[in-house]
């Protein structure tokens, strides 16, 4: 029974129907959420903010959902605040009659450029008191912000800084400056903004013209079976279309206008927006994916090394290339753009989206290179003449044509329209290798060809019988055979690294080893799993403490979960995701991750971990998941026989 139920939408909030919101009211529902530590208890304030927004002041809700996720657009348009603290304490500084200096002290010993800004303001001297701020206000502010770009952008910036700021009371100022260096990070992350928006949206319907108070109160009156039945479907219906079409610009005027039932059918997946891709599940050796896939047909694909690519072509030609994390790389690949016309036959393909893999490419000897190869080329706005890592496209899926989703559609047909609308290209464009058999040699020996051709190993996937394409899923209808298998645990691991111990002798200048973190989406925390030192070059250490020495942060987070015998010298903000191998893994009485799923009070840690790469691909909320580590340590040979003993001394 959620205390949502208790608030009062328009009675509990602090401005009137038809005004504008008040900025201090979305600040002051951040510190509500700041200094909350339960999950549920935080998507409850939320929901409660969105509520009042959504009776009161509709037009708002698209603002201050993207301030509250510290956006000002979907993801994969790449409009990003994030701007350097220098130039945000110009800002205060020129506001507060305060030296630089006396500032970045200030920060030093805080570490929170957000709550120095609100101390500053107390020196603030200002004539005439300026209007409050407003939700939509500062949300178009900043985007502008944004937006500046050239010569004198910086000070440019620094006067709109200083507009907003001067306006702001109480805590506005501390989550004003906190949204402008991009690190907001009040624990708020996408699935909690989405659960929020769900309760509200089942407490009180947005699609209501007049809002009679039976509909304010709409759940009050439900059961909590009836209730939780009800919110469940909306919360269902919502994160799918989220999946879908990740865009609040084309979900939130759907919800107002048609109700959250319509979502299904008005936001479809289109090309121009990326949809999340579908993922596969580690597997340990050709056995076990005979016994996962016993009686389904299936194909196996080779998994080439190399970068996601979902190339969309719409109506009007347009191209977009997006990375596996939804980022827009189409200024990365004009070579792939430019050769693209050389196999989209218009009078067939009008519009499609494909899913493929960008791997980088010899030209000379005809041959797959190394990942490390391809990470060298220029990330954005990549001149074509200057390129100098060819890259051959593998095609592997085929989600969409001609004005239709295939989503839903059987593999083995993706596959059929794909090889009957596209064609191959020696070194531009390749259908992945594939194999359709069940026989357990067969199998084995293509892990092997697919080694050789310089492959990560498998891929294998169903092709009529639960052959959908699920989208954001990690499914089990796909699985991952890699060569590492052999090694030790089935997959390498993707952590985040959350803290730096200072290195001591020949590592003296640099951290000599790190904390890592897997991240469990159900409490979004991260989790400590284990401390790593090997691995890393030395090159690797100096660009590792350069890199980290921009995101320290005085105290750990509160969404990390980590036991104080472990505390490093330095703790990070959760910004970068390794790639790691280790030996094995087994229960730990100091780590956290999986704390609660394998055993109550005890978490998993990896022995042995060492360093492979970094996933510049992955946000940090893509690391290894809590219930991936957990499936990864029970799966293991020793702890399964044990399992078996254990239930037939029982
Ligand atoms: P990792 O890449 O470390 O294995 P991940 O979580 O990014 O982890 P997985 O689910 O493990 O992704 O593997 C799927 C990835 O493999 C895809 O994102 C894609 O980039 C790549 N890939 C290569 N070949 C294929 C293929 N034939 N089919 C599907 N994905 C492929």
């Amino acid at each position: 029974d959620p205390s949502a139920k208790k608030y009062h939408p328009i009675d509990d909030a602090c401005w009137k129907k038809n005004e504008k919101v008040p900025y201090i009211a979305l600040t002051k529902t951040f510190e509500l959420i700041e200094d909350t530590s339960s999950r549920l208890k935080m998507i409850d304030i939320l929901a409660n903010y969105y509520r009042s927004v959504i009776v009161l002041s509709p037009d708002d809700l698209l603002p201050s959902i993207y301030l509250c996720l510290n956006s000002l657009a979907p993801s994969y348009e790449g409009i990003e605040l994030g701007l350097a603290d220098t130039t945000l304490m110009k800002a205060i500084a020129q506001c507060t009659g305060r030296t630089m200096s006396q500032i970045k002290s200030d920060i030093h010993k805080i570490g929170d450029i957000g709550s120095v800004a609100e101390n500053s303001r107390s020196n603030q001297r200002i004539m005439v008191q300026p209007s409050p701020l407003m939700v939509s206000h500062v949300f178009t502010k900043l985007r502008e912000i944004a937006n500046l770009s050239g010569s004198s952008s910086v000070e440019k910036k620094v006067n709109k800084i200083q507009s907003l700021f001067v306006a702001c009371r109480e805590s506005e100022a501390k989550f004003l400056i906190r949204s402008l260096a991009g690190k907001l990070r009040i624990g708020l992350a996408e699935q909690s903004v989405l659960s929020a928006l769900s309760m509200a949206c089942t407490l009180t319907p947005p699609n209501q013209s007049n809002y009679p108070p039976e509909i304010i109160d709409a759940s009050k009156n439900l059961t909590a079976d009836k209730f939780k039945e009800k919110y469940d479907k909306i919360s269902l219906i919502i994160k799918t279309t989220y999946c879908e079409c990740p865009n609040y610009n084309l979900i939130i005027p759907v919800i107002f206008n048609d109700g959250v039932y319509e979502l299904p059918n008005k936001c479809k997946l289109r090309p121009g927006v990326p949809l999340k891709p579908m993922l596969a599940h580690p597997t340990k050796g050709v056995q076990e994916v005979l016994k996962r896939f016993d009686g389904l047909k299936f194909t196996c694909e080779w998994k080439y090394d190399g970068e996601r690519a979902q190339i969309h072509v719409d109506d009007d030609g347009n191209i977009t290339i997006y990375s596996r994390n939804q980022e827009n790389n189409t200024s990365k690949y004009p070579d792939i753009i430019k050769r693209l016309t050389n196999i989209l036959n218009r009078d067939k393909i009008k519009s499609c989206i494909l899913d493929c893999e960008s791997v980088a490419w010899d030209n000379d000897k005809k041959q797959i290179l190394p990942f490390q190869i391809l990470s060298t080329r220029k990330r954005k706005n990549a001149n074509e003449s200057d390129i100098k890592v060819q890259v051959c496209v593998f095609m592997f899926d085929l989600l969409y044509l001609n004005g239709e989703s295939l989503v839903q559609e059987p593999f083995s047909k993706r596959r059929d329209l794909l090889k009957n609308h596209f064609e191959e290209i020696e070194g531009e464009w390749k259908f992945a290798t594939c194999l359709d058999t069940t026989k357990i040699e067969e199998v084995q020996e293509f892990l092997e060809e697919s080694i050789k051709g310089n492959c990560e190993g498998l891929m294998i996937k169903t092709l009529d019988e639960d052959a959908t394409y699920e989208i954001a899923k990690r499914s089990r209808n796909w699985l991952k055979l890699k060569k590492d298998y052999l090694e030790g645990i089935g997959d390498t691991i993707d952590v985040v690294v959350i803290g730096g111990y200072i290195g001591k002798g020949k590592r003296t200048g640099t951290y000599g080893g790190f904390l890592l973190a897997c991240y469990d989406s159900t409490n979004e925390e991260y989790q400590s799993i284990c401390k790593i030192g090997t691995g890393f070059s030395e090159d690797d250490l100096t660009k590792h403490t350069e890199f980290l020495k921009d995101h320290i942060v005085k105290t750990g987070k509160s969404y990390y979960r980590v036991d104080s015998s472990l505390e490093p010298d330095h703790w990070f903000e959760p910004v970068q995701v390794w790639e790691i191998k280790c030996a094995d893994l087994s229960l730990s009485p100091v780590h956290t991750a999986a704390v609660g799923i394998v055993d109550s009070s005890k978490g998993i840690s990896l022995r042995f971990p060492r360093f492979i790469k970094i996933r510049d691909d992955k946000n940090p909320e893509d690391a290894t998941s809590a219930q991936q580590i957990a499936d990864m340590y029970n799966n293991q040979e020793q702890i399964i026989n044990q399992q078996a003993n254990n239930s037939a001394n029982v």
